[in-house]
């Protein structure tokens, strides 16, 4: 088998990973996981489908360019993806052991069996419901085969527990919130809100309250779900007629964890839904997670009765975490590998990361792969040269003006044409000074340059850059905001 298989075997993994974290499993089940790989060269890699139908759905939905993206990320060098038609059983596929468990178990494939009405695919859009209801348990004696032999949980991402969360000073706090609310779920903190920017481990300790309450009580009915799975189920159960289903089970959760519930802002139909599952479950005593990735006092667009039952409990802040914690996850990430790298790299990553922790495990990946194909060591030169892209990921040329204007203003539904505008309402000058900020550090243009972009003369643009300065000494949140906006930008960005 190639040496490529490691390289494609680690993006799927990766992908698997955000499909999961976004609630979107099931699409990876029922596409990604059917292409198989078959070989690669300098710059092609083919890949294996069972029909022409799975190989026109998979370019239709980009998820070709997204695995080249990946790979590309990975190894820094960019592949095409070329499609074969074939039987693919012969082929060995991409073994996610998490995924095993969670889809072809038995427990589902007789689901599929049970329901003869419902087609695959509509199996598959019902992910949550489906596998709730076999999850149930119906007396006190029963429990799957799979779970008393496991202890794993259907849904919730087995590898984030407590015991591989690192614990510093600056996240201690939500990590003893979220193990208090995990020792004892009930009345007291609920529910728990936890709040922070991506990637710095909002999801994992959701998980970790998920897993540590299941492995003490399998019988427990735990339902963990990401906002946008909890809409489409309602959307879903409302077209199908199912709303009673869905409905009783929401409801009748011992523990309901609800991941990103920002995806639930002007959505006030499902805001209502969630509203009456919260009264209920809380009259129940019955415990409630959800997280966020922003404070509640910025949750625009969330209705007054909600916003202030996601505060009746205990609100808790993830930050980007200190260097010396930084360096503690470094180590503790290449230990679950099972791989080491030299001090002064692992320094090196810990300081130059400062965005998340999922940017720390990135530059991880990426040379600990490039390590076992080249079979060289890893270097403190070799690293800086091989993590270059993911330090400095916006240079000139890299990311257009016009990609930063279009993806600040339209976080704060505004548009490009309205940061060049003579618009001096408040708002509009807010956020085109935050444009004008992120413009100068992400691109090489000077201020007159700038100035020409953003249709204002040199000096408005120092002025801009120098306010958003003087925020950033008073609001620690504005540096949270920016550091999003960069990400998004980086993501629009790969998204082209
Ligand atoms: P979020 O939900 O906030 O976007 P995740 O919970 O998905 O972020 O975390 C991103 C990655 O970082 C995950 O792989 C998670 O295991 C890891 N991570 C975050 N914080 C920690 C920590 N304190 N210790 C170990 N791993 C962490
Ligand atoms: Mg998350």
């Amino acid at each position: 088998m190639s040496e490529f298989k490691v390289i494609w075997d680690e993006a799927l993994k990766s992908l698997y990973s955000d499909y999961a974290q976004e609630g979107r499993e099931q699409e990876y089940i029922l596409w990604i996981s059917k292409i198989r790989f078959v070989s690669a060269d300098d710059a092609v890699i083919t890949v294996a489908v069972a029909s022409n139908f799975m190989r026109d759905q998979i370019i239709r939905k980009n998820i070709d360019k997204e695995i080249q993206n990946r790979i590309g990320e990975l190894v820094g060098q960019s592949y095409t993806i070329q499609f074969t038609i074939r039987d693919i059983n012969s082929l060995e596929g991409t073994s996610l052991p998490g995924l095993e468990q969670r889809t072809v178990t038995p427990q589902i494939q007789t689901a599929v069996h049970q329901t003869p009405s419902f087609s695959a695919a509509q199996t598959v859009q019902s992910s949550v419901l489906q596998p709730l209801v076999q999850n149930a348990p119906t007396s006190n004696t029963e429990i799957t085969a799979s779970s008393s032999q496991t202890h794993k949980h259907p849904q919730i991402l087995e590898n984030y527990r407590f015991d591989n969360f690192v614990v510093g000073e600056d996240n201690s706090f939500a990590y003893n919130a979220a193990l208090t609310v995990a020792k004892n779920p009930g009345r007291e903190n609920n529910p728990l809100l936890i709040y922070g920017g991506v990637g710095l481990g909002k999801t994992h300790l959701m998980c970790a309250i998920g897993n540590y309450l299941y492995s003490q009580n399998p019988k427990l009915k735990i339902i963990f779900v990401n906002a946008e799975v909890f809409t489409n189920d309602f959307i879903n159960s409302l077209q199908n007629k199912s709303i009673n289903k869905f409905k009783s089970i929401y409801r009748s959760a011992d523990v309901l964890l609800i991941d990103d519930i920002h995806f639930l802002l002007g959505k006030f139909s499902v805001q209502e839904e969630l509203f009456y599952t919260f009264e209920a479950l809380f009259n129940s005593q019955k415990h409630m997670v959800f997280t966020c990735d922003r404070p509640l006092s910025e949750m625009k667009e969330l209705e007054d009765r909600l916003r202030s039952r996601f505060g009746r409990g205990l609100t808790v802040d993830l930050q980007l975490p200190e260097f010396e914690t930084r360096i503690a996850i470094v180590r503790q990430k290449l230990e679950e590998k099972n791989k080491s790298l030299p001090n002064d790299v692992i320094e090196y990553i810990a300081k130059n990361i400062n965005t998340s922790i999922r940017d720390l495990e990135s530059c991880i990946t990426k040379l600990v792969m490039y390590a076992d194909i080249s079979k060289k060591e890893i270097t403190l030169q070799l690293a800086q040269e091989k993590l270059k892209d993911i330090l400095n990921p916006i240079t000139v040329g890299n990311v257009g003006i016009d990609i930063i204007m279009k993806v600040v203003a339209s976080e704060y539904g505004l548009t490009a044409a309205d940061l060049k505008k003579k618009n001096n309402k408040k708002q509009v000058v807010y956020v085109r000074q935050l444009a004008i900020y992120l413009a100068r550090q992400l691109t090489e243009l000077s201020t007159t340059e700038l100035g020409i972009e953003f249709n204002r003369d040199h000096s408005t643009i120092g002025h801009s850059i120098e306010k958003v300065e003087n925020m950033l000494k008073s609001d620690s949140q504005l540096e949270e905001k920016l550091q999003l906006l960069t990400r998004s930008i980086r993501d629009y960005k790969s998204q082209i």
